[in-house]
């Protein structure tokens, strides 16, 4: 059983939930609840369980997460923009609760059980690639992700999906793909985006603060009202992170967040940290930036390390990626849109293999008409 001493999680035990539903394993757990691993006795299915924690916060959010996954998998039928598929929600003893198709490691476990080493610059675009199929589907239907992050991005392992019987599953993570060497050899691995349970619709937005900290957009930091813009800013700190192995601002908090960001790309411009609510936390009277040792005794300072540094010796087309990505004005970022433009990408969907990968049934545009494939339904410029 899993033990948890904060009363609002279901307590998972060796338990059937909803009459149907019998518990494995514990997959993860987050903030919202608990994920579990569980055998679907109607379907003879395995498949994820998401419990939310029965606190009206968490309920209310919830709520929100189920509308966005409805809309999602109404928009997906036929699973192309990898993005998590919901099966079915209910509520159970005071918890509402979903089920998902099962994935396996997320892209932070995965990283770490290659020992940090990160991983080459085929797989990074591939998983680039990937995850803009779904944040080009999200800009069109108007929903922000506002967390995306390594943990929020899952291997899919078809071996898992099939029917299998509960002994050997029991225990067992859905998915056991360690990072090793081979993985170098090239793209190879289908990805999905998931976790909507902090997301919105861009007209209906709950919160001002939103993402987690090493991933958070600079108009999230200052205090300026959001779009799906951020949702790029996160992305461009993944493919980092990805490539070298480790979060690419890793600030201890908030102001150093900011200061992680500076360091790098030296100061935003006025007009942008004016808009911000926030911009005395920062600035002094004088419009100079505040300064802040961190706990290693640290003092980061605007413009003093340069992304090319960082991302020694690669493709400069991948540097002018993550620039146009790690935009500060986040009317003048890169979309998901000009993303899959961007000759970093263009080129990788040129590449027959992949097109097999990833666009299975059907036969797909070219990379010159994949972009009016979603155009089509027209609600682009
Ligand atoms: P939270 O909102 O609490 O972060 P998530 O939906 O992100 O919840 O799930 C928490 C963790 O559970 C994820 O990081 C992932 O490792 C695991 N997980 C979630 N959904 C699945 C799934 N469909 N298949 C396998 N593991 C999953
Ligand atoms: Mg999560």
């Amino acid at each position: 059983g899993y033990d948890d001493t904060r009363g609002d999680y279901y307590l998972i035990q060796n338990d059937h939930i909803h009459y149907r539903y019998e518990i494995l394993c514990v997959l993860g757990k987050g903030s919202f609840g608990q994920v579990a691993k569980c055998l679907d006795h109607k379907t003879n299915r395995i498949v994820a369980l998401k419990i939310i924690r029965n606190k009206k916060r968490f309920e209310k959010q919830g709520m929100v997460e189920v509308k966005v996954l409805d809309k999602l998998r109404k928009e997906d039928e036929d699973d192309k923009y990898n993005l998590v598929h919901m099966l079915d929600y209910f509520q159970f003893r005071g918890h509402l609760c979903f089920t998902f198709e099962l994935l396996g490691n997320n892209l932070y476990e995965w990283l770490k059980s290659g020992g940090f080493r990160g991983v080459n610059l085929e797989v990074c675009r591939n998983f680039s690639a990937q995850m803009l199929h779904c944040l080009n589907l999200l800009k069109e239907v108007k929903i922000i992700h506002c967390d995306l992050k390594p943990e929020n991005v899952l291997l899919c392992d078809v071996a898992n999906k099939q029917p299998q019987s509960k002994d050997t599953h029991r225990g067992e993570r859905g998915y056991s793909a360690t990072h090793n060497p081979s993985d170098f050899d090239g793209p190879e691995y289908k990805i999905k985006i998931i976790d909507f349970g902090s997301s919105c619709y861009e007209s209906e937005k709950i919160y001002t603060y939103v993402q987690s900290r090493f991933y958070r957009s600079p108009e999230v930091i200052l205090g300026i009202s959001y779009s799906s813009a951020i949702d790029m800013w996160s992305l461009g700190c993944i493919l980092v992170e990805l490539y070298t192995g480790y979060p690419l601002f890793p600030g201890e908090n908030e102001h150093e967040q900011l200061l992680c960001i500076m360091e790098i790309f030296g100061l935003p411009s006025m007009n942008l940290v004016d808009r911000g609510t926030r911009k005395k936390t920062y600035f002094d009277s004088n419009g100079t930036v505040k300064l802040v040792v961190n706990s290693k005794g640290k003092k980061r300072k605007p413009g003093s390390k340069s992304l090319s540094s960082i991302l020694k010796n690669c493709d400069p087309l991948f540097i002018d990626f993550i620039e146009k990505c790690l935009e500060w004005d986040p009317e003048k970022r890169m979309t998901p849109l000009g993303a899959l433009r961007h000759d970093w990408i263009k080129e990788y969907h040129s590449n027959k293999y992949m097109q097999q990968q990833f666009f299975s049934e059907k036969k797909m545009p070219t990379s010159a008409n994949f972009v009016s494939y979603r155009e089509s339904k027209g609600s682009f410029p």
